[in-house]
């Protein structure tokens, strides 16, 4: 399978050795393969589609060649992502002409965009399950669902919804009318701690689905038409869902939505994400909780106050701005700019000592001028965030913004992009050396993907996947009993641009 197919410790093929009744040995049960494309949000989907097939008996495979059944579960967050799902779905469909599939399914973002084509141009399909059909794996796998009354609802679809969602629906915001395929239907489905869910994350870590959808109208953006309205899970679902994976040896728990920081404004809870994270703190066996994803101004101070008030809660916030021109952020219907970031950044920095930050920008938005442009290098180089992630512009079928004028031709957009990684890179470069000598707890992960020679691990500083990384050169005096998935005491001993070198204490 291609690099993103996930790595499980697939219960062993007929693990009891039973017989049936008539003495036969059982058949084999049924081989699954995995591949999650894109987002963590995707990854928690794939991990409740893969609890359901192996409650329903199925084993896991990481080998496509060895499945019975594939599942690719799509990402359409924008062309290249779109392009990356076509491909792998052609690379797994060769597995059922040539090899030993008997199912090809789909599932995912791709799939609310595309349903029809992807089964019409892509014969070897079988079976296509939306973000919203989670439930609908089993039956597009072929797979009895396990005894359970079939024709119970899931007392989980939406109970209530924003004033803000519901008035932008009223305005189409969350229409598809225009896209040949799609399902009328939005999503609303939403799991729960009673759902299974098999983590492909190593076991010490894992991500928790908090919401789903979203109901801001940010004009490059299809994913409330992909994901539907914003809806909270239940907060009780929430806990009890943080308190299984911590009594299974989970040590970090990452909260993620489209949009962590709206948690619980469906259903009238004020500052629910401070609310929730002050619940989760009192989990004994946890020791890291952060939250990805914030929407600039539903920072609050409440939600400041308890990240600065629990150990636990990592001094850490990701609120992807997008834009710091006033006229950029107006197109793309975010509103705000750099001076009012600047003043909320510094409130959140005095609030949080050594608050560590991240956020995204997209370049070369539509209508972008070379002075918009300045004022977002402006920003960036004031704001000095630790981490950075940049995306380029590109048209999505569907979006607003697909109608704008003065697109920036692609070259101009790839020299901005490559312009406000260097200016991030110094500025990396420079907070990563104040860092030298200072020590801080490593969550130590295992040998390093990059060289056999080093392990890795991630400080309180160091999201999962996104953000640099921290290389173990001296075990110190674990040398001999150093274990993934523990915590150490260590010291920065060399700082790179982005990555960190430790030793253990
Ligand atoms: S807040 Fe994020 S998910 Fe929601 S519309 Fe804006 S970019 Fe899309």
């Amino acid at each position: 399978m291609p690099d993103n197919s996930l790595t499980l410790e697939a219960p062993a093929e007929n693990p009891s050795g039973a017989n049936d009744t008539a003495g036969r040995p059982d058949p084999a049960p049924t081989k699954v393969g995995f591949v999650s494309l894109g987002c963590p949000k995707n990854l928690v989907d794939s991990e409740v589609m893969m609890g359901m097939l192996v409650e329903a008996g199925a084993v896991l495979t990481n080998r496509a060649d060895q499945a019975d059944i594939i599942v690719v579960n799509t990402c359409s967050f924008i062309d290249s992502a779109q392009q990356e799902s076509v491909n792998t779905i052609l690379e797994m469909a060769q597995h059922k002409t040539n090899g030993k599939a008997r199912k090809l399914v789909v599932a995912g973002c791709l799939v609310e965009r595309y349903r029809n084509q992807i089964q019409q141009q892509i014969p070897e399909v079988d079976a296509v399950v939306g973000t919203g059909e989670l439930e609908h794996i089993l039956q597009a796998a072929g797979i009895e669902l396990p005894s359970r009354p079939a024709t119970s609802p899931s007392p989980f679809r939406i109970l209530s919804s924003r004033a803000e969602g519901d008035s932008r629906e009223s305005r189409g915001r969350f229409s598809r009318e225009d896209w040949d395929g799609a399902i009328a239907d939005l999503p609303d489905y939403l799991y729960t701690d009673a759902t299974p869910r098999i983590l492909a994350t190593p076991g010490y870590s894992a991500y928790i689905k908090i919401a789903e959808g979203c109901d801001h109208p940010c004009t490059f953006c299809i994913i409330p038409q992909l994901r539907g309205k914003f809806r909270s899970r239940r907060f009780e679902s929430v806990i009890a869902e943080a308190e299984r994976l911590a009594r299974r040896g989970v040590r970090e728990i990452t909260l993620i939505g489209q949009d962590t920081t709206c948690y619980g404004e469906d259903f009238g809870l004020q500052d629910g994400l401070a609310l929730l994270l002050d619940k989760l703190a009192q989990i004994s066996d946890l020791r890291w909780i952060r939250f990805l994803y914030a929407y600039p101004n539903k920072i609050t101070p409440r939600l400041l106050d308890t990240i600065a008030g629990h150990d636990k809660i990592c001094s850490y916030i990701d609120v992807p701005l997008q834009h710091a021109s006033p006229g950029a952020l107006k197109r793309m219907k975010r509103g705000a700019g750099a001076e009012i970031f600047l003043r909320s950044i510094e409130k959140m920095r005095r609030i949080i000592p050594n608050l560590t930050l991240r956020s995204s920008f997209i370049v070369g938005f539509p209508g972008e001028t070379e002075k918009e442009f300045a004022e977002l290098c402006d920003f960036v180089r004031e704001a000095e965030f630790d981490w950075l992630g940049t995306f380029t512009y590109s048209d999505q079928e569907g979006a607003h913004a697909h109608s704008l004028h003065d697109k920036v031709p692609s070259r101009e957009i790839e020299q901005r992009r490559r312009k406000l990684m260097q200016m991030q890179k110094r500025i990396s470069r420079r907070k990563k050396k104040t860092l030298l000598g200072k020590e801080f707890d490593l969550l130590l992960e295992g040998p390093s993907s990059e060289t056999e020679l080093l392990w890795e691990g991630r400080t309180e500083m160091h999201a999962p996947e996104i953000d640099g990384k921290v290389f173990v050169n001296d075990f110190g005096p674990h040398e001999n009993t150093a274990h993934p998935g523990e915590f150490y005491r260590c010291e920065v001993t060399e700082a790179k641009d982005y990555d960190l070198v430790v030793k253990l204490l």
